[in-house]
């Protein structure tokens, strides 16, 4: 019967994704652009590499650009180019359609081997011997709920906070540890240069087994916002995931 048949191939071939990703090297936590370019870096590498996203689409805040005006600007084409997403020069500045942007990152992501599963929410980390090895999922349909709902295990060798502003898997470390960033999880006032240096250079591991990229970035370290200019979140996904790769070719990984 067709009906029945287009469901067990749909849950046959879900349940094998799944089940194939339960053990990783990575697990990235949000499908924004930073966590979709380290998971394009990694996956590239061959790092097995998984992306949760806890919302039904991938990008983020890459769809509205600013203030819904859907249009994506960088300091620098050449992160464009590796994604091959069309840019037009503007003065120092390259413009991209940010349409094409998201789609074009999460489109390289999966192709170069990443997998990605979107109404996925990280709800708490897997901690053992003080290092950061998993995160607890969940549906996103029964978070929202707030139901009463067990979550499920994701392992990997190492886990990336990639949720942006909010920082949500270094909260979820810092609610059992108060003493890890005392001075809460905030960005700073608003400036391009400093954010844009900042979001790359501080980008890293912030806890043993644990990474952080993008605007989350920001946030731990207290930097400077710096507007819709999306380069630094590219290039932050990007030095998280040349870390990582350098820490599992060393041998002591
Ligand atoms: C109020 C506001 C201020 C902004 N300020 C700046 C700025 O200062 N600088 C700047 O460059 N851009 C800013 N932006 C634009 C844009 O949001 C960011 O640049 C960019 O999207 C951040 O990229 P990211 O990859 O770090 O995180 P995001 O694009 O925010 O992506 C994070 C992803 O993680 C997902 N996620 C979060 N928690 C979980 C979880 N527990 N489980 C699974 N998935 C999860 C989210 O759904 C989201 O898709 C701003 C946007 C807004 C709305």
């Amino acid at each position: 019967m067709i009906e029945t048949d287009i469901s067990r191939a749909i849950i046959e071939e879900y349940n094998e994704r799944l089940l194939g990703n339960l053990e990783n090297d990575v697990v990235i936590v949000g499908a924004g652009p930073a966590g979709l370019a380290a998971a394009y870096y990694l996956a590239k590498a061959a790092i097995k590499t998984v992306v949760l996203e806890k919302r039904l689409s991938i990008g983020g805040g890459i769809w509205g650009g600013a203030a819904g005006y859907n249009v994506i600007v960088v300091q620098d084409k050449d992160v464009l180019d590796e994604f091959g997403i069309t840019a037009k020069k503007q003065k120092d500045l390259y413009l991209a359609d940010a349409i094409e942007f998201a789609a074009a990152l999460a489109y390289k992501a999966k192709k170069a081997g990443a997998e990605i599963f979107n109404l996925t929410e990280a709800e708490d980390v897997i901690l053992k011997k003080e290092s950061v090895e998993g995160v607890v999922v969940n549906n996103s349909a029964i978070t929202t709920a707030g139901l009463h709902v067990d979550p499920f295990c994701i392992s990997s060798k190492y886990v990336i906070d990639a949720t942006g502003h909010a920082a949500e898997v270094v909260n979820m470390l810092k609610k059992r540890k108060p003493k890890l960033y005392p001075n809460g999880t905030q960005e700073s006032f608003m400036d391009v240069e400093k954010g844009e240096l900042g979001v790359v250079e501080r980008a890293g591991e912030v806890y043993p087994g644990l990474y952080v990229a993008g605007m989350s970035v920001c946030a731990v370290f207290g930097l400077p916002r710096m507007g819709p200019i999306f380069g630094g979140m590219l290039k932050s996904g990007k030095k998280v995931a040349d870390l990582i790769n350098e820490k599992m070719q060393s041998p002591n990984p």
